[in-house]
């Protein structure tokens, strides 16, 4: 058998890290343009133009004006960014990543839209009853509310989000699942299903996940995935996906996101006084107009926390990683995966320092290989 040091390590080619670059830039392109959106509204004074008109709408119902003004405000910030949404669109066909047509983009689109209006109405409308009811406390009371709809809503995604873009089927391939048993055995626990993700419909790109909280926890196999991988690196895979659930990264990460959500909060209530009291740029706290405010802190703290919260991530992955290693007989699946995934999905093997820093909520792909090389040469019995 050949040891893992002669497998060869494929270099980017010029084609990737043209790709990737053109993605990072679109990012940043979106970030910088709802930034632009929301100091606009805030600084013309549109914001309160669209309040009156949504009051008008409402025959003055407060609630009733808090979702039109929502309405108007995800209308007009779907008509800034369709732009880069389509531009997104092209550059996965100029690449050969994508199977999706112009109909179904724009399908999904206007699904993704509603969704949205959905939840940003539901979340604004409960956090400006808070500020209405609590004006004092608004934040914290706000702030539990919204960790338990995050719970809830990560419970739910699977059975109800994910459907309304994916259909899922329960995976028909016994030896995998027999593997799958295997390795949850040895791990003493216990997935509720692993799941065909079609993901061919739209994509190229092969995926896999762990999602759900409690009963609809389950493993995601893009087909993608399972026509072109070995049973042996799809085990890979599920052993990586296995790892984020005996280490619990789902619940982890919600804490995580209950702290920074915290931090969000009580933010967004001092900046709101200091509009209202010192600024008087709005009348009272429950001015919904100020929303765009509110959004504008919780932007700005995300992408302050970007570069910690994606090296939490790739603490979580590495972990994933070490789990899979100790749960298959030979890391060679796993490091032929990786190579398959990157040719594939067209991902960087070697991102710069910075941009794995910054960007990246996986390790790059080289480290991975790495890992798995010198795990396996640390445990050579195995
Ligand atoms: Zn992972």
């Amino acid at each position: 058998m050949a040891t893992v040091d002669t497998l060869p390590h494929p270099h980017d080619t010029p084609q990737a890290r043209r790709y990737n670059r053109v993605r990072r830039w679109l990012g940043v392109a979106d970030f910088a343009l709802g930034l632009a959106l929301l100091i606009v509204l805030l600084v013309t004074g549109w914001s309160g133009t669209l309040r009156d008109l949504a009051y008008r709408a409402a025959g003055q119902g407060y609630a009733l004006a808090v979702f039109f003004y929502v309405a108007m405000l995800l209308v007009i910030s779907k008509a800034v960014g369709i732009g880069l949404d389509y531009y997104g669109f092209r550059l996965e066909h100029r690449y050969q990543l994508s199977n999706q047509k112009v109909g179904g983009w724009v399908l999904d689109q206007v699904k993704g839209w509603v969704l949205g209006l959905v939840l940003v109405s539901l979340l604004t409308e409960i956090l400006y009853f808070c500020i209405r009811e609590f004006p004092q406390h608004w934040w914290i009371i706000g702030w539990v509310v919204f960790i338990g709809l995050f719970i809830f809503f990560a419970q739910i995604a699977p059975v109800v989000f994910l459907p309304i873009f994916y259909k899922f089927d329960p995976l028909e391939n016994d030896n995998l699942k027999q593997r799958l048993v295997h390795l949850s055995e040895r791990a003493g626990t216990r997935v509720r299903g692993v799941y065909e993700w079609k993901l061919s419909e739209k994509s190229k790109k092969a995926n896999a996940a762990l999602t759900g909280l409690g009963a609809t926890r389950r493993i995601l196999l893009a087909d993608t995935l399972l026509q072109n991988y070995s049973d042996d690196e799809i085990e890979a895979v599920l052993a990586h996906e296995l790892g984020h659930h005996v280490h619990r990264h789902i619940l982890k990460s919600i804490f995580v996101q209950a702290a920074v959500t915290f931090v969000g909060f009580w933010a967004a209530n001092a900046v709101l006084r200091y509009a209202v009291d010192a600024q008087h740029m709005f009348e009272t706290l429950s001015d919904f107009a100020n929303l765009p405010l509110l959004v504008l802190v919780f932007t700005l703290l995300s992408f302050l926390l970007m570069p910690v919260l994606n090296a939490y991530s790739r603490s979580n992955e590495r972990q994933a990683d070490r789990y899979c290693f100790r749960s298959i007989t030979s890391t060679a699946p796993f490091i032929s995966s990786m190579n398959k995934l990157a040719d594939q999905n067209l991902a960087e093997r070697e991102p710069s320092k910075w941009v794995e820093w910054l960007f990246h909520s996986h390790p790059a792909i080289t480290k991975r290989i790495a890992a798995a090389e010198a795990w396996t040469k640390a445990n050579p019995a195995t």
